[in-house]
């Protein structure tokens, strides 16, 4: 199954770390970091887990998410023979190998409780989690707990505060990326999504509204307006999503169905087939796709500058062994290849080419 967050940039994000390896240095295309921001229960971790595309996040109900999971997504090399072999490794067990991702989410479960106990408590150290996959690009998502007003279980009276600052110590960073998660059946108004992202992100650069629940909003009521940005405007806009119930949840039903039926749902909906462009999850994921891109746009001149100091540097070597052997003409071809390629893949990341480009 091919996670639809970065499948359009991993093509072009591959081709330059292929020339930065050829050049034999490392590429350090720091993508940003996206993060979960929103009320308890509003879907964090649901979206999340479907735009990775794996079942692996504790959901439900009641307060699941209560330590941040900084979750890096490590791209692998596709094997030959086809088989695609995806882990997961924890920072605090460095030597074992999680296959199962159901295993994934117990240990998570595990650990949470370890830190912030059996009743609902909430601590702000991290779990550090790496996802290894063909399908992914290499970049961080991070799940935090969602805010909540009024303490319960071994929470402290000022739980509401201590959330809010520890969500503000992630998204503060200009670099990062804000998923403000709002349930459509709560009120869009008094959201602490697009609240606490405000705050942060005062002009609205890095912040995606998304609007979740769509399929359980009160008869008779819906949330065009809303996408529309009509309600409370926003720069980068709105996707709604259905995301899996807890009867979904209850019941095992796989993201690959989950993603099926929200696919029904918004086509066969009066309202909103005729706003497919804000709808679904894989929307949300090329809205964050056109973003990866025109990031990635905004340092190639920095990555140009480092490729051609790189050259500069082989040249003068070059220059330093005087006649040219068999093997320099060799070296000299494999620039000029360097080159062309990446020429090739600049020329076609400026017109935009490979936004749309699907490659799944
Ligand atoms: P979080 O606390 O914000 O991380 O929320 P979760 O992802 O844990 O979801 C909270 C609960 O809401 C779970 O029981 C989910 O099954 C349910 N849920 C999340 N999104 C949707 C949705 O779009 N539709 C429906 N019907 N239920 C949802
Ligand atoms: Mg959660």
């Amino acid at each position: 199954s091919a996670a639809p967050l970065g499948s359009s940039v991993i093509p072009i994000v591959n081709k330059l770390q292929d020339i930065f390896a050829q050049l034999g240095s490392q590429s350090t295309i720091d993508l940003p970091q996206v993060a979960v921001v929103g009320s308890q229960s509003s879907g964090k971790s649901s979206v999340l887990e479907a735009l990775v595309g794996r079942d692996f996040l504790p959901r439900g109900s009641d307060i699941c998410t209560r330590r941040p999971l900084v979750l890096q997504l490590v791209q692998t090399k596709r094997k030959g023979d086809g088989i695609e072999e995806e882990w997961g490794e924890f920072l605090h067990r460095p030597d074992m190998r999680f296959y199962d991702f159901s295993e994934i989410r117990r240990e998570i479960e595990a650990v949470t409780a370890k830190e912030a106990g059996d009743n609902k408590g909430v601590s702000d150290k991290q779990i550090r989690l790496k996802i290894f996959s063909p399908n992914v690009l290499d970049m961080t998502l991070v799940d935090l707990p969602g805010i909540t007003k009024v303490p319960v279980g071994d929470q402290p009276t000022d739980i509401e505060s201590r959330i809010r600052t520890m969500i503000m110590s992630y998204i503060k960073k200009p670099s990062c990326l804000i998923l403000a998660v709002t349930a459509a059946n709560a009120d869009l108004a008094n959201s602490d999504a697009l609240q606490i992202a405000g705050i942060a992100d005062p002009d609205g650069y890095r912040t995606i509204g998304i609007i979740t629940k769509l399929d359980i909003m009160d008869r008779g009521t819906d949330a065009r307006n809303l996408l529309l940005g009509k309600v409370i405007p926003l720069r980068l806009g709105y996707v709604g999503v259905v995301n899996r119930s807890q009867e979904d949840i209850n019941l095992n039903r796989t993201i690959k169905d989950a993603l099926a039926a929200e696919e029904r749902f918004f086509r066969s909906h009066p309202v909103y087939n005729s706003l497919a462009d804000r709808c679904g999850i894989p929307q949300l994921a090329k809205k964050l796709n056109h973003i990866l891109v025109q990031h990635i746009k905004g340092i190639l001149p920095v990555l140009k500058s480092r490729i051609s100091d790189a050259l500069v540097s082989v040249a003068k070597e070059h220059a330093s062994y005087g006649e040219i052997t068999e093997s320099k003409a060799g070296q000299g071809a494999l620039l000029l290849n360097i080159f062309s390629k990446y020429g090739k893949a600049f020329s076609s990341m400026l017109e935009g080419e490979n936004e749309e480009t699907s490659t799944t």
